[in-house]
């Protein structure tokens, strides 16, 4: 049975991991220290023999007893107004966590695979983004904390694997939505949802004609599965290139709330908020043959359901 250490195993997508792991019939061991996760995401996995949980920051040394034969850091505040709250342990778990889990993975003989992020690429100067844009990044700026922590997890990866020969693989994930994620993240989808359900105004940041492209949840868990047990080491872009403006975005969701009386409103745009996101998935469908293919309104009637329970 194959051993798999999941970091950040009680948030959004960490939690989703620790299920694909299971049913796959791996041995998990899931590591969080609650900052932003929680443990009602993974509850249901206590009864399993084969999942163990450690409450851990792994920005501070990570020991873990036994062989490991894949490590997922997944560990880290992910949403802007979180990153915004909690700046030094957003780069803390970036950089030191990343350090921590390389050695570890070094350790353990382990292949480790890291979540990037499309925050890598700033606002984007290039569209959609392919792997090799290096992107325009405000280092100084709100979100350069979490940006640049990340593009700093990407470099020491790729030193470890090229100065000592570790297995290693780098996800670029793109925004992703569906059930688990905490309704008041601050995020677009969350935020909509809840604001839809609970009747009140719908607030979109700015006039809302930047653009992002949502992926569901279960798409992105596939496409990290295939990747970590590819053999290819550099960036992969993972995420759904159906691009969208928040402002559609917003009135799609109202569309998908029966009866709702919220209206959309336009409140002040946060500073550095890209313009525009997309992603290139090329190297996903010629190296993986990885694509979406949870349509949105498959994956919203999910995520409404979701929010809607957790609302009442
Ligand atoms: N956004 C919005 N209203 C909200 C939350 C977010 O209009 O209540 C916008 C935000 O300005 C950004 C987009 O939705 O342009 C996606 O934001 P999110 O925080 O979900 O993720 P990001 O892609 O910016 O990291």
């Amino acid at each position: 049975m194959k051993k798999v250490l999941i970091t950040g195993a009680a948030g959004f997508l960490g939690s989703h991991l620790c299920d694909k792991f299971i049913n796959e019939g791996y041995h998990v061991i899931a590591m969080d220290n609650l900052l932003t996760g929680s443990l009602d995401n993974i509850e249901h996995l206590f009864p399993n023999k084969y999942f163990e949980y450690y409450h851990h920051d792994v920005s501070k040394f990570v020991h873990v007893p036994g062989n490991l034969d894949y490590i997922l850091h997944f560990a880290s505040p992910a949403s802007p107004i979180d990153y915004l709250k909690m700046p030094i342990q957003t780069l803390k778990v970036g950089s030191l966590g990343t350090h921590n889990l390389l050695g570890l993975a070094k350790a353990k003989n382990a292949r480790i695979l890291v979540a990037s992020t499309s925050e890598v690429y700033g606002d984007p100067l290039v569209h959609p983004q392919t792997e090799e844009y290096w992107g325009n990044v405000n280092p100084i700026g709100p979100r350069g904390v979490y940006d640049e922590a990340k593009r700093f997890q990407e470099a020491i990866t790729m030193a470890y694997h090229n100065f000592h020969g570790l297995e290693t693989r780098i996800v670029r994930i793109f925004n992703t939505y569906g059930p688990r994620m905490r309704v008041n993240d601050g995020r677009a989808l969350p935020a909509f949802f809840s604001q839809a359900i609970k009747n009140e105004n719908i607030t979109v940041f700015g006039d809302g004609d930047q653009t992002r492209s949502f992926c569901y949840v279960s798409d992105l868990i596939e496409g990290i599965y295939k990747l970590l047990l590819s053999d290819y080491h550099l960036p992969v872009n993972i995420g759904n290139p159906k691009e969208i403006t928040i402002k559609e975005i917003a009135e799609e969701v109202l569309r998908f709330v029966p009866h709702s009386t919220s209206k959309i409103i336009n409140v002040a745009l946060p500073e550095d908020d890209p313009k525009k996101r997309k992603p290139d998935i090329t190297k996903a469908k010629t190296l993986l043959g990885w694509e979406p293919k949870v349509s949105r309104k498959e994956g919203f009637e999910i995520t409404f359901q979701y929010f809607k329970q957790v609302l009442s």
